[in-house]
């Protein structure tokens, strides 16, 4: 038995999304498909990402944000492979708590990053569902044929580096939860950050053109390495003392008794939307020139080593992470 739609599927789809549709190829969201004429000289590059509430999102999340986290965190691994991004196609399993206002929100998150990141709906799905929420995104870039940069093309003697702050990810999440004794300006920060990350789209061309190998940093800092390494073959050695902070994770590890354990922490925690990849060294100075002309951020934070895994340093010593799976040290 279907759920009944109580805000209605043509409703929403003609009064809300169709004015998200791209111009011309979206075809008014009124036909059954979008068409994208094909770019001379290009690929299409395409990432999906689904969330569900009370896994992805909290059940008292705001829906602007939850569209906003939904379409950045696909940016961002669009940015982290050297793509310009230009639109997605959206799927939306609304639960009850969906009533037209809340859809409504919804769709202003999607309008305000349309704005911010230049792409436009193309299609989708609609249904309902009286489980919880779900949301899927399917985002769509181009780039100059054969340019895509894979998790695979790390050498031996590149090194590695990372843009912004690493473990606000974490943070975050502790933070929309209640869970962080810092002062309430960083904790809202912190929140914004896991509500919103910033994708690093703005950097998507050096990484393109500089980069050996890349992926954005989803999963946690050192896991994320450990994936780039396994898929390059080689070993990736950093040092968790150059792992950049964000002020807020600054003073949350000040904190802390142990600061190893704290970093360790932060290392693995997830969410962080950065892009971690590996260059040659001649790149070093024109990435950093790139960088400040974007007033972002970039920092070494190691080396590519023959052998496999990720191998993390503190002070000198080699760290034993105690998360099942990775082998370091
Ligand atoms: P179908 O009958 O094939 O399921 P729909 O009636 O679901 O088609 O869709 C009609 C149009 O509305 C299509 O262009 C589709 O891409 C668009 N559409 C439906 N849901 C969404 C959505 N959540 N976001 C964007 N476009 C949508
Ligand atoms: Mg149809």
């Amino acid at each position: 038995m279907p759920a009944v739609d109580v805000a209605g599927e043509f409703e929403t789809i003609q009064r809300l999304f169709a004015p998200l549709a791209h111009p011309e190829w979206g075809r008014g969201l009124a036909d059954d498909v979008a068409v994208v004429p094909s770019r001379a000289g290009h690929d299409l590059v395409l990432t999906k990402d689904a969330i569900v509430e009370g896994v992805h999102f909290l059940p008292t999340d705001p829906l602007d944000t939850v569209a906003r986290k939904l379409m950045r965190v696909n940016l961002s691994d669009l940015a982290a492979k050297g793509a310009e991004p230009f639109g997605y196609l959206l799927a939306c399993h609304w639960s009850p708590r969906c009533g037209w206002p809340e859809r409504t929100s919804f769709c202003d998150g999607l309008r305000l990053d349309q704005k911010t990141f230049g792409v436009a709906l193309l299609g989708g799905d609609t249904v309902v569902t009286p489980g919880p929420a779900g949301f899927s995104m399917t985002m769509l870039g181009w780039i100059p044929k054969g340019r895509t940069v894979s998790r695979a093309g790390a050498r031996v003697g590149d090194l590695v580096f990372v843009t912004g702050a690493i473990g606000d990810g974490w943070l975050g999440l502790e933070a929309v939860q209640d869970r962080l004794s810092l002062d309430a300006e960083r904790v809202a920060a912190l929140s914004d950050h896991y509500r919103t990350p910033t994708p690093r789209v703005a950097f998507a061309l050096p990484v393109r053109d500089m980069a050996s190998a890349a992926i954005d940093v989803s999963d946690g800092l050192i896991a994320d390495l450990g994936h780039l390494a396994g898929a390059s073959g080689v070993r990736i050695e950093i040092d968790l003392e150059l792992v950049p902070l964000s002020a807020a994770g600054h003073a949350w590890c000040d904190d802390r008794v142990d600061e190893q354990a704290a970093l360790e922490r932060l290392v693995t925690g997830g969410d962080d939307y950065e892009i971690a990849f590996t260059a040659p060294a001649r790149d070093e100075a024109a990435l950093r020139r790139e960088a400040e002309r974007r007033h972002l951020r970039l920092t070494r934070i190691g080396r590519v080593t023959a052998g496999e895994g990720v191998a993390a340093r503190f002070g000198g010593q080699p760290v034993a992470f105690d998360r099942t799976g990775y082998t370091h040290g």
